[in-house]
Parts: structure tokens; sequence; C-alpha cells
């Protein structure tokens, strides 16, 4: 049969697989960790450092296409494996991802509005921003995830500050936008351009970390249609192919604007393995195959509830098994656990589907999953 490739063995890359091996292929991960979760559900692990030439060739050998997992992998480790195999994302689309600076100008381009922001990459740029950006986030260009490497400044003094404190890096400063609530849609591309997209997630976020992410049918359909629109337009702007996440921010205005990407499917993106006949991971699978790009329509009511490593430990701080028993007594439960080898505070260890018939039904459902786990009503 044939092969399949990830570059990357998290979460992402393990659900990748198991969505691949569905339709039939085989799937090789490229990752160093030997216990990643991924690799485990692989049917070959090639551990090796994600800019290594030899694995890098290995998975190339070995696969007719090859996908990412991750956005900070080596943009030249994907324009290796293109040299010589199908390879969805592109390293340039991927580098256009790492860098809030080009990832700002290119959705702008596209036609798709942004929050105010100036690049900052000294203190004079921090002196010769508009005022118009204050109150604003002053947030590293590359490397930040889960609100890490960003800073509220309320002046431009404490930009100042706030730019010494992050060591000077590149920065963008975006102005801090009223917002009435935060949603993301998920987009699959395939190789001749055709594309499809998701109907929008409705986002919460605990201590900067997403913690619900709810389809339920009840974003404005005006609100839903833009961001549709807004996440294509983008995807065919960068000639994507592959499945492409875009958050929006929903402003108290009613204005839908662009807050960042991934090149990959999305946390946000989970409730598709339940939600939907075909998920954002199998969509990944099609397109890499070749096969036709599947349904993306709502079933019925859907939200995914992230389970955090904190979970796992009780009021002691002694290790402990959440009660999967009492959560899956919650009609329209499924639980996706990662086996990631070890548990730690904050980091995702799996999430749970939760399904209803309609949104009050969902939302009765989220509250009792919430309370089983002793998690705080969402
Ligand atoms: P992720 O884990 O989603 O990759 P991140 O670290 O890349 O997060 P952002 O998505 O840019 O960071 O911002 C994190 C959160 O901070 C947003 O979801 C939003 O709640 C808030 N935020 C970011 N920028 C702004 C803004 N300009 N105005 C208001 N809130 C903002
Ligand atoms: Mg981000
Ligand atoms: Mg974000």
């Amino acid at each position: 049969g044939a092969w399949l490739g990830v570059l990357g063995g998290g979460q992402l890359g393990r659900m990748f697989c198991q969505a691949a091996q569905a339709l039939g292929y085989r799937v090789a991960v490229l990752d160093p960790d030997a216990t990643c979760p991924a690799g485990m559900v692989a049917d070959e692990h090639i551990r090796a450092a994600y800019d290594d030439a030899a694995g890098l060739d290995r998975l190339a050998q070995r696969c007719a296409a090859v996908t990412t997992e991750f956005e900070n992998v080596p943009a030249d480790s994907l324009r290796r494996l293109a040299q010589s195999r199908i390879t969805t994302p592109s390293g340039d689309a991927v580098a256009v991802a790492q860098d809030r600076l080009a990832e700002k100008a290119y959705i702008q381009a596209a036609g798709v509005p942004v929050a105010p922001h100036a690049a900052i990459q000294s203190a004079a740029d921090v002196d010769a921003c508009p005022d118009a950006l204050f109150p604003g986030i002053l947030k590293t260009a590359r490397l930040g995830y889960d609100g890490k490497g960003q800073v509220r400044v309320a002046s431009r003094g404490e930009a100042n500050e706030a730019f010494q404190a992050l060591h000077g890096v590149p920065c963008v400063l975006e102005a801090l936008q009223p917002l009435d609530y935060e949603i993301s849609v998920v987009v699959a591309r395939d190789l001749q351009g055709r594309a499809v997209s998701y109907p929008p997630s409705r986002n919460a976020h605990r201590d900067g970390i997403l913690a619900l992410s709810v389809a339920d049918g009840s974003v404005p359909s005006d609100v839903a249609g833009q961001a549709r629109s807004h996440a294509l337009s983008l995807a065919r702007h960068l000639d994507y192919h592959g499945v492409l996440c875009v958050e929006f921010f929903v402003l108290r205005d009613g204005r839908v604007l662009a807050n960042e990407m991934a090149p990959r499917p999305h946390n946000s993106g989970h409730y598709t393995q339940d939600g939907c006949l075909v998920s954002q991971f199998e969509q990944q699978a099609r397109i890499m195959a070749g096969l036709p790009l599947g349904d993306t329509e709502s079933l019925r009511p859907a939200a995914m509830l992230n389970l955090l490593g904190d979970l796992w430990f009780d009021a002691q701080d002694r290790q402990c098994e959440p009660d999967w028993a009492g959560v899956l007594a919650v009609p329209g439960t499924r639980l996706h656990l990662y086996a990631k080898s070890q548990a730690r505070r904050a980091r995702k260890m799996g999430h749970v589907n939760i399904l209803g018939a309609d949104a009050a039904q969902l939302r009765e459902r989220i509250a009792r999953v919430s309370a089983v786990l002793g998690l705080p009503d969402a």
C-alpha cells in the first residue's frame, strides 16, 4: 500500500496517522522523541531531528506525499522534501505563518482586515509608532503560542520596557481590540486549488490556552460567512495546499478581523472528528493522496473540551487519573487521549468531543462533563 509521511510526532501527527490509516494508508512519522504520541501509532517512526538530512531523505524515500503537524518545523526541511515528493503545505507557506509580520502582510494582501499594528525591531520603532496602538499587545514575531511571548502594554513607556524584557527580538505591536468573541475557520485546499471550509467554532481560552471550542451554529450567519470567505481568500492568495486554520476576532461593532493562521489542522478544529462527516485530519490525508475533498457541514452541534495535564494532579499534587467513566457516562461524548508519556500542568493531554441535539442540550452536556472533571463552567 501507499505511504504518507508527517514531520512531527505530537498529537496532531497522531490524529493524522489515525485518519490516514483509516483510509488504508501506511504512515511514517519523523520525530526525535522515542515516546512521541504519533510514533507509537505510526507504521514507521524515523527518529531524527526535524532538519536531519538523512532522516528527511528516508521519509521522502518511503512516502508518496509528506505533511507537517507543527508550524515551527524548519521551512527548509519542507523545501528539501518538496524536491522529490508532494509536500503540503509548502515551506514558503509555513515560513509566512512562522512570522507574525509576514503573516499580517499576506493576510492584508489577500484583502482580509487585521488589527492596526506596527513592526517593532528597535526602541526607535516603539518611539515612532502611532498613539492609536495603545493600549496594545506586544508579541514576538516568531515562536509564540498559547499566549507566550506576548505582553499587554498600556502605554509607550510600558511598550519600551516590554520590548527590553523580550530581549529586543523582532516584535509586532497590535492595538488591543474590543473583542466580542473569537472564532476560527479550518480550510482544506487541494492540489488543484479546490477548497472547502468548515463552519466556524467559537473559542474560549483559559490562562492563554484554548479551553473550549464550540461549533453549535450560533455564530450569526453574516459573521460566519465573512470568516469562511476570508479564510478561503487567504488560502487562495497563498496558493496554499493542505489544511489551514485562521483565527478571527469578532469585535463588539460586528467587524471580523483575522488574528493569525496555523498551517495545519488546529486544536479548535478537533470538533470535526465527531461533529462532521469528514474530519480536518482526513482532509489532510485526502489532499496528500489526491482524493476528493470531503463533506464539511456540521452534523450536529458539537464542542471540544481540552484536557490539560492539570487534571492529572489532585489537590495534594499527587498524580491521578481523571474520571473517564464519568465523562463517558454523559451522553454525546467521545474521548480522545494522546498517550503522552508524562502529564505536566498546562500540557495538552487529550480532548473530549461533545455533541448535542441542539445548542441548549450541548451546553448542558458541556456543563456536566466540566463538573465531572472539576473544571470551572466555561
Ligand atoms: P495560539 O496558542 O492561538 O497560537 P498565540 O500565542 O499565537 O496563541 P494570539 O492568538 O496572537 O497568541 O493571542 C492570544 C490571545 O490573546 C487571543 O486569542 C486573544 O484572546 C488575545 N489577543 C491577541 N491579540 C489581541 C488583540 N489585538 N486585541 C485583543 N485581544 C488580543
Ligand atoms: Mg499562534
Ligand atoms: Mg492564537
